[in-house]
């Protein structure tokens, strides 16, 4: 789970994702009328929540479901737990689903969730009421063909499970495939898990293979031990890279021969934290942004990387796990600098690619083996990089820039065949 007590963001998250979008928008022939329809989300839900809490007393809490588009099918976007949740940083997150879905070439739009809430104040009776009432009010907004679901910061396996069975009660039929991300027992796909992290993977090896660079000689610095952080730490340091720094939302640890990620995770398991861990010393959780690394993955939060401290950024080739870790301002920064950044949009990924082949499971009513999954996801996102990697350089533009541009060609290809409905 992400940082409860300490994230604030000062910056509009949307307005961001509309900067980018103007930005890519300058350098294509698109009808100003028609990149107008596509920036906005198509419908934002607020919800009133009352739940009744452990101490037999009705608390309020507020909900939101955006649904940015469903131009390339239907909405698709996990649902976030945290006190810092706002309308603002909901949309950002559920346009960047848009693209990203894009991107991919998978048959979704985007959409994203959230509850103000501090899912670690909360305990587990409590917390299945409210994603209950949450699910019970947003009934004719979610379903398999319409907007579904996924987990995000602060949210996981059993809040898709709580989603998946009361959708279910209410229509009086079971429907797995509503939800994506749940456990395996009731439609869940191997290596869902694993998947956003594996991406990240991917695409930075792809990404090195391009530059050059020889990823069993490069060392690696990771922002987050979470779900994607800890999982793109391990499968990096498989393919031979070393990791010599990890942070989590407690602190910060190094070591300049490489950290024993399998024995890291141990230790995280039990302890809940990366600061102790015996094969590192504890650094500055800073330190980690600005390593000298050939690779840095931020994989926490948003706008971690600023135009405040953007030119502290030492690392050849940065990997965005996170949604938004760099601010477009940073970002032209680095771009100026020579530093190569794989945007969230393609780097993390991988979690939606699997959350589809989960969703069409269900659907089948088929499951397959890990290793399929896993071949099928390497597929897609090398099929992806290299898409966007040809775009950039056939316009000489950042691997950002050429995504996004990719994503909106996307999206308004389709509406061309569609048509608006004006
Ligand atoms: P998570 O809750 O599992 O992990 C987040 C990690 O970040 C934790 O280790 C937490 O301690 C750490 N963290 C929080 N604040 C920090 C700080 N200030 N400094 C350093 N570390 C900090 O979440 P996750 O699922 O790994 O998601 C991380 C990011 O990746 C989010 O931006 C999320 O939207 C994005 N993402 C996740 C997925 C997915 O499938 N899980 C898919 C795409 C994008």
């Amino acid at each position: 789970m992400a940082n409860i007590k300490s994230r604030t963001i000062p910056i509009s998250v949307f307005g961001n994702v509309l900067k980018l979008l103007d930005n890519a928008a300058s350098k294509m022939n698109v009808d100003p009328a028609l990149m107008q329809y596509i920036k906005e989300p198509r419908r934002s839900t607020i919800v009133k929540l009352p739940v009744r809490m452990d101490n037999g007393e009705f608390k309020m809490f507020t909900g939101y479901r955006v649904q940015h588009s469903i131009v390339r099918g239907p909405a698709k976007g996990g649902i976030r737990y945290h006190p810092g949740v706002t309308l603002d940083e909901v949309q950002a997150l559920a346009s960047w689903m848009t693209w990203k879905c894009s991107v991919a070439k998978i048959p979704f739009g985007g959409g994203k969730g959230g509850i103000i809430c501090d899912p670690r104040k909360l305990s587990i009776k409590e917390l299945e009421r409210l994603t209950r009432r949450y699910t019970a009010d947003l009934i004719d907004v979610f379903g398999p063909n319409v907007d579904i679901p996924a987990p995000d910061v602060g949210t996981n396996s059993q809040t898709m499970a709580w989603i998946m069975d009361t959708y279910s009660m209410h229509k009086g039929y079971t429907s797995s495939s509503v939800v994506t991300g749940k456990p395996l027992e009731i439609g869940g796909s191997l290596g869902r898990v694993e998947a956003t992290g594996r991406g990240v993977m991917f695409t930075v090896r792809e990404c090195c293979q391009k530059l050059g660079m020889d990823i069993s000689n490069s060392t690696v610095s990771v922002q987050g031990f979470g779900n994607v952080g800890s999982v793109a730490a391990d499968l990096l340091a498989a393919e031979g890279a070393t990791i010599t720094y990890v942070s989590d939302q407690y602190g910060a640890i190094h070591n300049p021969d490489g950290i024993d990620i399998q024995k890291l995770l141990k230790h995280v398991e039990k302890r809940k934290k990366v600061v102790g861990f015996r094969g590192a010393k504890k650094c500055k959780p800073e330190d980690v942004l600005f390593a000298k690394v050939d690779i840095l993955i931020p994989a926490a939060l948003e706008n971690q990387i600023t135009k405040a401290n953007v030119r502290k950024v030492r690392a050849k080739v940065i990997g965005e796990g996170a949604n938004g870790p760099i601010t477009p301002e940073a970002d032209a920064i680095l771009y100026k600098k020579g530093i190569t950044v794989i945007p969230d949009i393609l780097c993390n990924a991988g979690g939606v690619i699997v959350s589809y082949f989960e969703w069409v499971q269900d659907r089948m009513g088929y499951f397959w083996e890990e290793a399929e999954v896993n071949r099928r996801l390497e597929i897609k996102m090398v099929e992806a990089y290299d898409d966007v990697q040809q775009m950039a350089d056939d316009e000489n533009v950042s691997l950002r820039l050429a995504a996004y541009m990719i994503a909106i060609k996307r999206v308004v290809a389709i509406l061309e065949l569609r048509g608006i409905y004006a």
